[in-house]
C-alpha cells in the first residue's frame, strides 16, 4: 500500500472472512460497499486463523485461500479491490483490531471502515478487544434482503447501512456443489475455479 498523509488521506474499507472460496457474493459485496460510501478501495483480508470456525469444518490452508482471493480480484482488475496477505502472514488467530493496527503503522492517515455482512455484524460483539477496534474504525453492515438485522443492535460508533441485492451464495454451499461434482462456474470468478480443481479442493 502506498503512504499517503494529510487532506488526500485513502477511505479503505476492511473486508475480511475465511474466503473458502470467495465468491460472487463476497465480491459484489465488495463492490456495493465501495460504490455507496465512495472509498478509494476495498481490501479483501482472507483470515489466517479463522478461530471462530474452528473445530466445525476442515479449513484450507490460509495460503491457498489468498491465493484464491488474489485470482477472483486479478480478474477484476478496474473495480477498486485490493488483497491483504497481514493475517495469512502473521502468526497465531486473526483479530481484525491488530489488522487495522498493522495498516495504520505503514498508512498512518488512513480511514478504515470495516466492512461486516449481516450475519458477521450479529457476532461483532465476540471479537477480540472490539471496544478498541471501534475506536479506530468505522462499520459498514451490508445488508440483504431477509437478512434481519438491525444497526442499533451495534450501538456507537455510527454504523452505515448498505444495502445489496440478495446472492443466495455462500462457501458452504459451493464447497457442498464441488463436492458432489456441480459446476460452479459464474459463482466463482474463473480464476478462482483455476485454483480449487489444480489443488483438488473440497472434493470431500
Ligand atoms: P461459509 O458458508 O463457509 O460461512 P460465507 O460464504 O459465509 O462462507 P465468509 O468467508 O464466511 O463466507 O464470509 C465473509 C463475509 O462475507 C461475511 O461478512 C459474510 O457476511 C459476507 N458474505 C458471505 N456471503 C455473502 C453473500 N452471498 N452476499 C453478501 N455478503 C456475503
Ligand atoms: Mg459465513
Amino acid at each position: 500500500m502506498t503512504s499517503v498523509t494529510g487532506a488526500g488521506a485513502r477511505r479503505v474499507g476492511v473486508f475480511g472472512g475465511t474466503f473458502d472460496p470467495p465468491h460472487i457474493g463476497h465480491l459484489r459485496a465488495a463492490v456495493s460497499v465501495r460504490h455507496t460510501l465512495g472509498l478509494d478501495a476495498v481490501v479483501m483480508v482472507p483470515s489466517g486463523d479463522p478461530w471462530q470456525k474452528r473445530g466445525t469444518r476442515p479449513i484450507t490452508p490460509g495460503a491457498i485461500r489468498l491465493e484464491m482471493v488474489r485470482a477472483a480480484a486479478a480478474g477484476l482488475p478496474d473495480i477498486g479491490i485490493e488483497v491483504s496477505e497481514a493475517e495469512v502472514r502473521r502468526a497465531g488467530a486473526s483479530f481484525t483490531v491488530d489488522t487495522v493496527a498493522e495498516m495504520r503503522a505503514s498508512e498512518p492517515a488512513v480511514q478504515v471502515t470495516v466492512i461486516l455482512g449481516a450475519d458477521a455484524a450479529a457476532l461483532l460483539p465476540t471479537w477480540e478487544r472490539v471496544d478498541e477496534l471501534k475506536t479506530q474504525v468505522r462499520l459498514a453492515v451490508v445488508r440483504r434482503p431477509g437478512s434481519g438485522f438491525e444497526a442499533p443492535a451495534l450501538g456507537s460508533p455510527p454504523v452505515a447501512m448498505v444495502d445489496m441485492e440478495r446472492l443466495d451464495v455462500s462457501s458452504s454451499a459451493i464447497r457442498a456443489d464441488v463436492a458432489r461434482g456441480a459446476p460452479v462456474d459464474v459463482l466463482v470468478p474463473p480464476g478462482v475455479l483455476e485454483v480449487i480443481t489444480r489443488h483438488g479442493l473440497y472434493r470431500g
